[in-house]
């Protein structure tokens, strides 16, 4: 794989500039999820899948238009018809992983069935926190599968979806994942999943019907029974950089990297929030390590140490990547760390500015120690975060370590410019707001966090050079459609940290669903808006969000800010698709991929055509 990034940080554009570059699309796509009718039909496209995998390049995961545009050519082969692509694609995708599973000892594989399979008339199954807790009574092929996974040591697990299947491979508990699943949730893991580099094979079901559903059990039966065999070929995946992110926050490594300077109790040790327990002076410390090993998706520490590797050479994405990691110095993981530890203390501060009551599922830092000791907390981790930083300038340089604090710095305080304009106008009595003010806001408040962690990346293995300025555009692309996103699901509710759907309007944020709402809706309507917003609103807090969704509704904003995510996503990708070297393109994309995740149904309840939705070019 070509690495072109010179050493003056200039942008390479003819390496490998003749790489495949991003269509951004969102379509229909519920008429490709036909099965193929007969058994002989499906052996057939199976056997020819088999036969194309045998000859492509494993070195890197195909995305999902690549395999595409093979599974096409191999419909119009087969003469069959277009509505079999989302069937075809799975089988390839399975093809192509193939021997990545054999590489995969059974012990570290994840075997996931649907709890469709089951009898649904008469199963005595209970559901627990794994999924359904099967009783091996017989009346379904569940509890063979599951015999036969197990006797060879699979890890197995009845349960629906995504989000579970990538946070058990994250957290390190197996490496592989083999499944049965209806083409729906196939098609909503796949682009996830595959662009990540994990991986997966899957035999999709007979029918999506949910309920008393079929599958072929040879297939499964042999896809369980796929021999151990380590001699695949290498495939690229960021698994091993999302695990080094994580576990940088496991406290053992968070304390051998970032040793206490005060004391050695942590808050774990004792009963209760540490008042009378851990001396006054180490407190602040113990909370402020403590909660840096709380929850997060620990997405901006990976964004750097992934940028870093893209430019490197790219060995973390390798098979023994994890050993790759082990060797860099700790200098490229704090400065990394500092880059959460900003975000925690954002966190923090913001919990106040909100008055939330839980974040990870636990009380806020403010609900248990109050709010001056936890502002305190959060200016403590501030400084904590510049100074995992400017302590490394022996071994990083003294030139490197101030390139990364300044790039911080700006990200920092434009950062705060953000949140005070979001706080003014919270507080102001005139509620106006036009849809390209409150996307600035949007860009200050989230862009700069990932513009931070790219350049610090970048940094770290070169001059940032003429990466600057698309990466800047990129960040404010991918940030602003990540929070219109985000505003968007606020209207489906939080039940970890027990937030009710159309939270931001009761907590008074500048949305840019009201400033589209304003825009569309007619006078008499408008002012209804505005006067829902006023905080002394007589009517009571549910009554005013379901109105305020209505009058949403009504003006058609959901919608529209669902196209001007598409649309900024799009501006991401066209960013992408000019960025040499390909390693670094290739992050990029599944920056995009993974951090605008769309949880289609959450979307669905919203926009309920949304499935139906045009293409985003036409919109
Ligand atoms: S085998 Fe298990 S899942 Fe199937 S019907 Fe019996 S208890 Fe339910």
């Amino acid at each position: 794989m070509a690495t072109a990034s010179s050493a003056d940080g200039s942008v390479n554009a003819s390496a490998d500039s003749e790489q495949p570059k991003r269509k951004s699309k969102r379509r229909k796509t519920s008429h490709l999820k036909l099965v193929p009718e007969s058994k002989d039909m499906r052996e057939a496209v199976r056997a020819k899948c088999q036969a194309i995998c045998d000859q492509v390049d494993k070195s890197r995961p195909m995305t999902k238009d690549e395999m595409e545009v093979e599974v096409r050519k191999i419909l119009e082969e087969l003469e069959l018809p277009e509505g079999y692509l989302g069937w075809t694609m799975v089988m390839f995708a399975s093809e192509f992983w193939r021997e990545q599973v054999a590489a995969v000892p059974p012990n570290r594989r994840l075997f996931l069935l649907p709890h469709c399979l089951k009898h649904a008339e008469g199963c005595p199954a209970d559901y627990d926190q794994f999924g359904l807790d099967c009783k091996t009574c017989g009346a379904c092929s569940i509890a063979d599968f599951r015999g036969m996974a197990e006797d060879m040591g699979y890890r197995v697990l009845v349960a629906e979806g995504s989000p579970i299947v990538h946070k058990i491979i994250v957290s390190g508990y197996v490496d592989a994942i083999v499944g049965v699943a209806c083409l729906n949730v196939l098609e909503k893991a796949i682009d996830k999943i595959l662009l990540a580099g994990i991986p997966c094979m899957a035999v999709p079901l007979l029918s999506d019907d949910c309920r008393n559903t079929a599958v072929d059990e040879d297939w499964v039966n042999e896809m369980i029974q796929i021999e151990y065999d380590d001699s695949a070929p290498q495939t690229r995946t960021y698994l091993h950089l999302m695990r080094a992110s994580m576990d940088l926050f496991e406290p053992d490594e968070l304390e051998r990297i970032i040793p206490r300077m005060r004391g050695e109790q942590r808050l774990s040790d004792v009963d209760g929030n540490g008042l009378g327990e851990i001396d006054p002076i180490a407190l602040t410390e113990a909370v402020a390590y403590d909660f840096l090993s709380k929850g997060g998706k620990h997405s901006r520490p990976f964004i750097t140490l992934a940028t870093y590797d893209a430019l490197t050479g790219g060995q973390a994405t390798l098979r023994d990547g994890a050993k790759t990691i082990e060797y860099w110095s700790d200098s490229v993981k704090r400065c990394a760390m500092s880059i959460e530890t900003f975000h925690k203390a954002s966190l923090v501060h913001d919990d106040i500015e909100d008055d939330d009551p839980f974040r990870y599922g636990e009380e806020t830092v403010h609900n248990r120690y109050g709010i001056p000791t936890a502002i305190n907390i959060g200016d403590y981790m501030i400084g904590m975060g510049y100074r995992f930083v400017s302590t490394e300038a022996a071994t990083l340089g003294a030139d490197v370590t101030a390139d990364i604090l300044d790039v911080l710095a700006e990200a920092h305080t434009k950062l705060s410019e953000g949140q005070g304009a979001e706080l003014l106008w919270r507080d102001a009595l005139d509620k106006q707001l036009k849809p390209i003010d409150a996307l600035k806001v949007y860009a200050l408040k989230t862009s700069p966090a990932f513009e931070a962690a790219m350049l610090s990346g970048i940094r770290l293995a070169q001059p940032i050079g003429e990466y600057r300025e698309p990466v800047k555009q990129f960040a404010r692309n991918l940030g602003v459609a990540f929070q219109i996103l985000n505003d968007l699901l606020d209207w489906q509710g939080d039940d970890f940290n027990k937030m009710a759907a159309g939270g931001d309007v009761l907590g008074g944020r500048p949305t840019v669903l009201h400033a589209l709402a304003l825009e569309a809706l007619p006078e008499t309507k408008q002012t209804e808006l505005l006067d829902l917003c006023r905080e002394d609103h007589p009517a009571t807090p549910a009554a005013r969000i379901e109105r305020v969704k209505h009058l949403y509704e009504e003006a058609n904003v959901f919608t529209m800010a669902l196209k001007l995510v598409d649309k900024h996503q799009a501006r991401a990708e066209a960013i992408a698709d000019e960025i040499q070297p390909e390693d670094l393109r290739r992050l990029m994309y599944f920056l995009i991929d993974s951090i605008l995740e769309r949880p289609e149904e959450q979307l669905q309840q919203l926009i309920p055509a949304i499935i139906e939705a045009p293409d985003s070019e036409s919109a």
